[in-house]
């Protein structure tokens, strides 16, 4: 087009003045992205992520449409009462957040604790450090309670506790993913509230895959990812707070640390409150939300008791496939076996590191070492929502049988 006709004289001089007088860019574009994606296909066994099916992968490739347009709402109050179905809740104030687990943690902790308050974590692997860690860096006065490497803790040690520290949060990972242990629920909400403190509760490894019941079971804050038993892409976490969490929350004395995770703000967005209209806020991710529908529509489609029941048969079958191997599992007692994430113990005179890049590189298989407190101790095996099957299972027996006779044993 004619130039002149577009900006005044003047204009046109400051454009070419800018022109002339730009410097030559310093970083050239990068000659790696002039070659196409190439992302493998594995199976992925480890603690998560899962693999994807391809009806929620399709999901997610549908077109990009307004975070505030009228169709993602209703995509959003789908999504609302599929988290409401899986947690089994009838709370108003359930959404997802954008973000992975940790921001659901961050989440949860940052709205429900004030500067001063006293936080109660139980420790029975990374996630109830990491809690700790959380909230610590927001003032809180912190106490933990650590179960032995592989257990948990009774309702016991975790009366005693409360009574002593009268912490405002108790919080508790109910699926031990660094060490592979199921904990207990029942009758600690119950507990928590005889003391006058909320019940959170991480369910990052276990929903889906192991019966809980969040009305039943008293718990006011529970979390979730996307990436394990809902077999969708890492990047939302659904959440949900029981009206005791919400009185606590929104009665605050000062605000919460995160705009991002303000509470105010993501019931609104989610249309948790009872405004008449909704406000910007962030821009929520839609294709990620999409996904998040499909995951949550596959998981209603098989029934939350079938999905249950062939996580426990599944895991049944492969822990005693392993033991037959002479494999020795980490967590002794059979009912605090996480069905989702096995823990293995790492086996004797192996480097646990090449037997995980020999079935990696063999096998095209992810298994993982551990995390936190069990590194060096153990491998993990994750057989999460549409991955959770005797199938699997066998080609992970296979797999590991293979690695066992093929990698370097220095001790026998
Ligand atoms: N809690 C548990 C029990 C987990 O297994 C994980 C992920 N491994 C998280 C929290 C954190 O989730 P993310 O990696 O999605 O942030």
């Amino acid at each position: 087009c004619n130039l002149k006709s577009v900006f005044s004289n003047e204009a046109l001089l400051i454009l070419g003045r800018v022109s002339r007088n730009m410097p030559s860019l310093s970083v050239p574009p990068p000659k790696c992205l002039q070659k196409p994606l190439v992302v493998p296909h594995h199976h992925m066994f480890g603690p998560g992520p899962s693999n994807v099916p391809p009806r929620i992968l399709e999901a997610g490739a549908n077109p990009v449409i307004g975070h505030m347009h009228p169709e993602i709402f209703e995509i959003m109050s789908d999504i609302k009462s599929g988290i409401q179905y899986m947690f089994q809740t009838q709370n108003k104030m359930t959404l997802a957040v954008s973000g992975t687990g940790h921001t659901a943690m961050e989440c949860a902790i940052f709205n429900t604790v004030e500067p001063g308050d006293s936080v109660l974590a139980a420790v029975n692997g990374i996630w109830g450090e990491r809690a700790a860690e959380m909230a610590e860096r927001i003032g809180a006065k912190v106490n933990t309670i650590v179960a032995p490497p592989g257990g948990y803790l009774t309702n016991t040690d975790i009366e005693k506790a409360l009574s002593k520290h009268r912490p405002a949060l108790f919080f508790l990972a109910h699926g031990e993913s660094s060490t592979g242990v199921l904990h207990p629920l029942d009758g600690i909400g119950q507990l928590c509230h005889k003391y006058n403190c909320l019940f959170l509760v991480d369910s990052v490894a276990s929903i889906g895959g192991t019966p809980l019941y969040m009305d039943q079971q008293e718990i006011d804050i529970l979390y979730t990812g996307s990436q394990k038993v809902l077999n969708a892409p890492p990047g939302t976490a659904p959440i949900s707070f029981s009206e005791r969490a919400c009185q606590k929350v929104f009665n605050r004395r000062t605000k919460p640390v995160s705009f991002f995770l303000d509470l105010n703000w993501l019931a609104n967005y989610w249309g948790c409150d009872d405004k008449p209209t909704r406000v910007y806020h962030h821009t929520g991710p839609v294709t990620a939300f999409y996904s998040l529908r499909e995951s949550l529509a596959v998981l209603a489609e098989e029934g939350l008791e079938n999905s249950w029941e062939r996580h426990e048969t599944v895991a049944e079958y492969f822990h005693a496939g392993l033991e037959s191997m002479g494999l020795k599992l980490f967590v002794k007692e059979k009912q605090a076996r996480l069905p989702t994430v096995t823990t293995i113990v790492a086996p004797y005179g192996y480097d646990w590191k090449e037997i995980m890049s020999y079935i990696m590189k063999t096998h095209n298989l992810e298994i993982s070492g551990g995390l936190g407190p069990s590194v060096g101790l153990v491998l993990r095996v994750g057989l999460m929502g549409c991955n959770s099957s005797k199938a699997n299972v066998d080609m992970v027996l296979a797999a590991l049988r293979d690695a066992l006779k093929h990698c370097h044993r220095s001790k026998v």
